[in-house]
């Protein structure tokens, strides 16, 4: 049984946030470097993405970008959280991205490839990254009220589950949060 503010049985270790980019090897400059400029690339997926270009319905959507990259760092697929504009319920970011990039290359598996996120996924979207099988999930801002990459679940660590992404939180979280909060305001 789970209790709410509980970590997720078979979690990693600890309760709270879980892989924080900061506790990550630190010697691995190349990794944070590369991190931080898909964030960016999400970032501006999250602001002008294809929902925010469409019409003035689009500016109900709360601005979450994710791009979706290949084993060899190009960049496969994007999409914007278009919940409001399509009336979609599952249409999130993430989501979208990953129909999109599986459509692209053919398949529903795709290891190998990093899911990039400005916020922390929810649970139908770490789900979703599971059934995938992505490889690595790196995301920008904590959100403590539904987050199931470490914050209120960890559903993407969970020992119990036979495929595990390596998850990097926190990337460019001033940044990240920063546009949230912005359109929150
Ligand atoms: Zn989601």
């Amino acid at each position: 049984m789970i209790r709410p503010g509980q970590p997720t049985p078979g979690a990693v270790g600890r309760a709270g946030p879980g892989a924080h980019e900061d506790l990550a090897d630190p010697g691995d400059l190349g990794r944070r470097q590369r991190h931080e400029l898909w964030m960016r690339r999400a970032l501006e997926v999250a602001v002008t993405g294809p929902a925010a270009s469409v019409g003035a319905d689009a500016v109900d959507d709360i601005p979450v970008g994710a791009v979706l990259y290949g084993p060899d760092g190009s960049e496969l697929a994007i999409g914007r959280n278009e919940r409001e504009l399509s009336g979609d319920p599952t249409a999130h970011a993430e989501v979208l991205a990953l129909r999109r990039g599986a459509e692209r290359v053919g398949r529903w598996r795709l290891d190998g490839c990093t899911l990039v996120v400005t916020l922390e996924p929810c649970t139908m979207c770490a789900g979703a990254l599971v059934l995938a099988r992505i490889s690595t999930v790196v995301f920008g801002a904590w959100e403590p009220k539904t987050g199931a990459a470490g914050s209120l679940w960890d559903v993407l660590r969970d020992r119990r589950l036979n495929h595990r992404p390596e998850v990097y939180g926190g990337v460019l979280e001033t940044e990240t949060a920063a546009v949230l909060r912005a359109f929150f305001r």
